[in-house]
């Protein structure tokens, strides 16, 4: 039985990921000229993961929550939102409204 089969990979999660969607919602507030359509969230949201060094931890153990209280943590999660959104701003995945 492959590994894939045997185990449920799904209880793995990214703790970055709740920063980066909380921090894209924060941001985006004051960027209204930023399409919010579910194709360019997502877009940006993924973009942004892609440039944080990711937290994983298994969700069966629990509320072990990484804080966003760390500075360093903050600091690299908003600029990878803010980087993303400028990104996919200039170059959204579907033609511009
Ligand atoms: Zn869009």
């Amino acid at each position: 039985m492959a590994f894939r089969d045997k185990y449920d990979f799904s209880l793995l999660m990214n703790d970055k990921e709740r920063f980066v969607v909380a921090e894209l919602e924060a941001q985006l507030k004051v960027r209204t000229e930023v399409c919010r359509c579910q194709e360019c969230v997502l877009d940006m949201v993924a973009l942004a993961l892609n440039h944080t060094k990711p937290v994983y931890r298994v969700t069966l153990l629990g509320a072990i929550y990484a804080t966003a209280e760390d500075d360093g943590l903050h600091t690299e999660v908003a600029e990878a939102v803010v980087g993303a959104i400028d990104k996919i701003y200039a170059n959204p995945s579907h033609a511009r409204n």
